[in-house]
């Protein structure tokens, strides 16, 4: 997927437009920059951003790293939790924002998701530890300073995974989002 411009967020959408994830540029280009760093080795961290008033947009404005107690190769990550609930916790207070899911990294492969990938989303949209049912599982695959694909999902309370799409038309409650008080 070509990323024309690399001043703009970028939006999915399901297609039936009941989940949306927008990805500020901010995250991505963390993202791509520990890609980059981690050459051939996965490697991944956790989405913290907030979701819109009526919920169906998770607007995704930081991107971690992976945890001094992660590990990884080539094609396995096994992301830490060192530091991490300081960090939730600093984001959380002041209603900056939550954790939104998982992303990590193909290295010089498609972004589609393992076996494994579906599993560890299940346990958390599961879980009561991560406050969050429909967690979103982003991967990037390819060539992190080149040619690279995305691949958007989102994990339902119910158990399905819902690919998103890119899209050009974020919701309106989205454009509208600079005149919200928050
Ligand atoms: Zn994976």
């Amino acid at each position: 997927m070509a990323m024309p411009n690399a001043a703009t967020d970028l939006c999915f959408r399901s297609k039936d437009g009941a989940f949306g994830v927008r990805l500020g540029a901010t995250a991505r280009d963390q993202m791509l920059g520990l890609c980059v760093r981690a050459g051939r080795l996965e490697t991944g961290g956790v989405l913290i951003g907030r979701y819109t008033a009526d919920r169906r947009m998770a607007e995704i404005e930081l991107a971690t790293g992976p945890g001094t107690d992660s590990r990884a190769g080539r094609s396995w990550l096994i992301r830490g939790v060192e530091g991490l609930q300081r960090l939730l916790d600093q984001w959380w207070s002041g209603g900056r924002g939550y954790y939104l899911g998982e992303w990590h990294f193909h290295p010089h492969a498609a972004p589609t998701p393992s076996g494994r990938d579906t599993r560890q989303m299940r346990s958390i949209a599961a879980s009561p530890e991560y406050h969050c049912p429909e967690p979103v599982l982003l991967i990037i695959g390819g060539d992190p300073a080149g040619d690279f694909a995305l691949h958007v999902e989102v994990h339902t309370r119910t158990g399905d995974r819902v690919r998103l799409g890119p899209t050009d038309s974020p919701p309106l409650p989205h454009r509208r989002r600079s005149s919200v008080s928050e």
